[in-house]
């Protein structure tokens, strides 16, 4: 059986033609413009194919309520033309075959639990450190989901005595993605992240508040892996630093051998997937 997988993100769209044994058959990958711009693209790619189904990751926040009337559908998103989209909707009436989404984060949590970083385990989450900072969650079989999906990107953060940046969220400020997306960093050091590796004082500070999200993360999820990638992951000299604060911030409290000096370095890791963790997702939630 032939499935649709895509995974929508906020700079590309990746597609794919995939089976329901995971293997995808074929990929292509097109850029994030508006929707009349994108969305034929999308469905020239797919339309002759012959898949029965469809699975989308997408950027957020978007509907994932399958009861409700707007599934589907973009919603307060920063990339304004996508306001609103009805993306599940278009590409069920186009290509005429079920679709079911998910976010991005979810989907990439369950492809690690699936295939990368976190299949040795039951459960996962997935933490992606970019343009946004966003979180999905994979346990017991299922994705993360409630009222809505999370959105743990936007949880709130205790000050570095050492930082003076205002925050850049349009709708918190200083939470923690205003304080440590990618272009917050760059915003407060006037430079590209990537141009800023030698500076420690940059990473001791990011990872003093991504530390804080896993932590509250740990409390509330219960994760047995926690898998961190986007972009600013990038720099590698952030996984120690985050690790160590990690164990510092939790005290002793929680008590799991995944949470010691010894065993923290495979609790919390990089993607096992890399480039194609989210469009294996996608294929998954087909399957
Ligand atoms: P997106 O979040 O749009 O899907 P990415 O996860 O690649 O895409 O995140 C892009 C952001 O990550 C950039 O805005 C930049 O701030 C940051 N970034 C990209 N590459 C690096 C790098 N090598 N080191 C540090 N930060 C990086
Ligand atoms: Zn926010």
């Amino acid at each position: 059986m032939k499935l649709g997988a895509i995974e929508a993100g906020g700079t590309k769209f990746v597609l794919a033609v995939g089976n329901d044994q995971g293997e995808l058959l074929e990929k292509e990958v097109i850029p994030t413009d508006p929707p009349e711009v994108t969305m034929p693209k999308v469905i020239a790619f797919f339309e002759g194919k012959g898949i029965e189904r469809l699975g989308v990751g997408s950027f957020g926040p978007i509907d994932i309520n399958k009861e409700s009337a707007t599934y589907g559908s973009l919603q307060k998103t920063p990339k304004t033309d996508w306001v609103d989209y009805p993306l599940g909707k278009e590409l069920q009436d186009k290509l005429g075959v079920p679709v079911v989404l998910d976010t991005d984060v979810n989907v990439a949590a369950m492809s690690e639990a699936k295939w990368g970083n976190a299949s040795d385990v039951d459960s996962c989450l997935y933490i992606t450190v970019g343009t946004g900072i966003g979180a999905g969650a994979y346990m017991g079989g299922q994705t993360l989901k409630g009222l809505s999906h999370p959105e743990m990107g936007h949880i709130l953060v205790r000050r570095h005595e050492k930082d003076d940046y205002e925050g850049g969220c349009p709708y918190h400020g200083d939470c923690l993605e205003g304080m440590a997306a990618g272009p917050h960093i760059e915003k407060r050091w006037g430079k590209a992240a990537s141009e800023l590796q030698e500076l420690e004082e940059v990473w001791e500070i990011e990872a003093y508040y991504l530390a804080q999200a896993l932590v509250n993360y740990i409390y509330i999820v219960s994760p047995e892996r926690i898998v961190m990638g986007g972009g600013v992951m990038k720099q590698k000299q952030l996984f120690p630093l985050i690790r160590k604060k990690v164990l510092e911030l939790l005290n002793g409290y929680v008590s799991s051998p995944s949470l010691t000096e010894e065993t923290i370095d495979d609790y919390i890791v990089p993607p096992g997937l890399t480039d194609e963790a989210g469009v294996k997702g996608a294929l998954y939630l087909a399957m």
